[in-house]
C-alpha cells in the first residue's frame, strides 16, 4: 500500500453484566465459556495489533452499559499521559490496555446492583461512534485551502466500527439502528459485527450487510482472538484481496412501528414506508387515510396470503418462513428466535418513490405478493 494514510477502527463493546455472567459458564450450557476477563485480554492484543500494524492508525473504543454508553478510549483525546514507565511494555499499548480496562471497571463498580437490568444501549454507542468518525473525517478549514498531493491528510479512507454483541436483538431499537445505518452509508463507515454470545442479531446482521462489513457469530469462542485477526483486522481496502468471511445469509426481517414486533408479513404505508404488522385505516407516521376496499381486500386476503406463501415455501426453502397472522404478535420472543433466515429480501415489494402522491394511496404487502387476486 502506497497509501500513507492510517485507518480508523472503532470498537463497541457489549458490556451487559447479566449476558457476561451468562458466558462465563461451564457446560452444559456454553460448550466454550467465555469469561468477560479473558474476552478483554484478547480483545486488547486485537487492539494492539491495529496500533502496531501503521503508526498513522487511530483507534476509538466505545462501552454500551445497560442504560448507558461512554467512550472508554481514543487515540485523539487520551486521558491519561502520566503513565509510569515501564521497561517490559511498550508504552502506546500500555496505555491502550490500562486506560480501557480502567474505565470498563470503573463503570462496571458505578452500576452497582440495580433490581432489573436495563438492555444495553448498543444503539446509542453506535450513534456516538458515527459522530465520532464525522468528526475525525472530517477535512478541517487550514488542510481544506491548501491541498497537498490531491488528498486531504486529514481525511481518513476508510473509517470502519467493530461491534462486539453478547445481547439479542431489541426490538425496540429498529429504528434507531436503521437510521444509523443510513448515516453510516453516507459517511462511507464500514459496520462489522461479531456476535459473541447469544443468538443471532437480526439487525446487526443487516447493518453489517447494507454497509458491506462481515457478520460473525462466534462458534468456537475459545479462538476469539483469531476470528478478530483473520476477518477484522484487515481494512476494508485490502479485504478485496484478502478472502475474509461474510454472511451466506441475512434475515432480513423488520420490526413493526406499531408494536415494535419483527414480523414476517408486514403492510407497508405506500407514502411514508412506514411498516405495520396489519392493514391500518390511517398511517400513525404521516396521517394517510386509506381507502376501505383497500383494507377490505387486504384483511380478507391475509390467511389465503400466509396459506400461498408456506406453499411457496415447500418448492423453495429461502422463502421466509410465514405463520398466520393470528400468531403476530402473540409471541415475539418466538419470532426472533425461531431462526427464520432468507437470502432473498422480502422487502423488495417496496413501492417505490414513483408511487408517492399519485393521489391513490394503497397498503402495499412487504412481501411483495398481490394480494388482489386471492381475495377475489
Ligand atoms: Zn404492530
Ligand atoms: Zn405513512
Amino acid at each position: 500500500m502506497d497509501d500513507a494514510r492510517g485507518s480508523h477502527l472503532s470498537v463497541l463493546i457489549d458490556l451487559s453484566p447479566t449476558q457476561w455472567h451468562n458466558s462465563a459458564q461451564g457446560p452444559p450450557r456454553n460448550t466454550y465459556p467465555l469469561p468477560l476477563n479473558s474476552f478483554l485480554s484478547q480483545l486488547l492484543a486485537f487492539l494492539n495489533s491495529h496500533i502496531a500494524s501503521k503508526h498513522e492508525n487511530t483507534l476509538a473504543v466505545f462501552g454500551a452499559f445497560p442504560g448507558k454508553s461512554v467512550m472508554l478510549y481514543s487515540t485523539i483525546d487520551p486521558t491519561n499521559h502520566d503513565q509510569a514507565i515501564d521497561a517490559n511494555s511498550y508504552p502506546p499499548f500500555r496505555l491502550v490496555d490500562s486506560t480501557i480496562v480502567t474505565r470498563i471497571t470503573e463503570e462496571l463498580e458505578a452500576l452497582g446492583e440495580p433490581e432489573e437490568e436495563a438492555p444495553s444501549s448498543l444503539v446509542s454507542a453506535l450513534i456516538k461512534a458515527l459522530c465520532y468518525v464525522n468528526r475525525v473525517t472530517l477535512p478541517s478549514v487550514s488542510t481544506t485551502n491548501n491541498p497537498a498531493d490531491g488528498h486531504d491528510p486529514a481525511i481518513l479512507p476508510d473509517p470502519r466500527i467493530l461491534v462486539l454483541s453478547v445481547s439479542p436483538d431489541l426490538s425496540t431499537s429498529y429504528i434507531p439502528i436503521m437510521n444509523a445505518i443510513f448515516s453510516a452509508q453516507k459517511l462511507k463507515v464500514t459496520i462489522d459485527v461479531c456476535q459473541i454470545y447469544g443468538p443471532d442479531t437480526i439487525f446487526l446482521q443487516q447493518a453489517a450487510h447494507l454497509t458491506g462489513g462481515s457478520y460473525i457469530f462466534l462458534e468456537r469462542r475459545d479462538a476469539l482472538l483469531q476470528y478478530l485477526i483473520m476477518s477484522f483486522l484487515s481494512p476494508p481496502s485490502i479485504r478485496k484481496i484478502l478472502s475474509v468471511p461474510t454472511q451466506d445469509k441475512v434475515d432480513f426481517r423488520a420490526a413493526c412501528f406499531c408494536h415494535k414486533n419483527i414480523v414476517d408479513i408486514g403492510f407497508v404505508c405506500s407514502v411514508c414506508l412506514s411498516i405495520f404488522c396489519q392493514p391500518v385505516p390511517v398511517c400513525s407516521t404521516c396521517r394517510t387515510k386509506f381507502p376501505m376496499k383497500t383494507l377490505q381486500r387486504l384483511n380478507a386476503s391475509r390467511p389465503l396470503l400466509s396459506s400461498s406463501t408456506s406453499n411457496a415455501s415447500r418448492t423453495s426453502p429461502s422463502t421466509p418462513q410465514a405463520r398466520t397472522p393470528t400468531a403476530l404478535g402473540a409471541d415475539t420472543g418466538a419470532s426472533t428466535t425461531n431462526g427464520a433466515r432468507s437470502s432473498t429480501a422480502p422487502l423488495g415489494g417496496l413501492p417505490h418513490s414513483g408511487s408517492i402522491g399519485n393521489g391513490t394511496p394503497r397498503a402495499a404487502n412487504i412481501n411483495g405478493s398481490r394480494p388482489g387476486p386471492e381475495a377475489r
